[in-house]
């Protein structure tokens, strides 16, 4: 059986789509796009960009995809991740140090939560596994073993 996987990110860099990463929800978007800051339209081009600033075709001007201090997450992007988390058998927990809301409250939603982290976080009494280490040394002892 093929195993169903989502992967719920605050970084906004996009390495995860590079890295071949599918499933993304971006909690705090993506530098990568572009919204219009009239029409509201997104725009996503990896292409440089002719003039500065850039211009949506309605004459509005595009400014970063990302979240910024004081605005609301991405429509639809908190839901998603929680509807997930939900039906998740288990959460991984990696490469955050589980201080930054709402992500965080995504934590205590699921049934099995295995943290990865190299120190303790507020969390770590209260998840089924707290493993101390890196992502990168703790996650392929993982999946080896998968
Ligand atoms: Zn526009």
């Amino acid at each position: 059986m093929k195993a169903n996987f989502t992967l719920i990110t605050q970084n906004v860099d996009g390495l995860h789509d590079v890295a071949g990463s599918r499933n993304v929800i971006k909690l705090h978007g993506d530098i990568w796009t572009a919204c219009c800051m009239q029409c509201g339209e997104e725009h996503i081009d990896r292409s440089q960009l002719d003039d500065l600033p850039p211009h949506c075709h309605c004459g509005g001007m595009l400014r970063p995809g990302v979240v910024w201090f004081g605005e609301e997450l991405p429509e639809g992007a908190m839901e998603q991740a929680e509807k997930a988390v939900g039906a998740a058998d288990v959460l991984i927990v990696a490469g955050t140090s589980a201080k930054v809301y709402p992500a965080a409250g995504l934590i205590p939603m699921a049934k099995v939560v295995i943290e990865i982290n190299p120190e303790e976080t507020r969390f770590s009494d209260r998840v089924t596994y707290s493993l101390r280490g890196t992502s990168a040394e703790v996650l392929p002892l993982l999946l080896a073993n998968y």
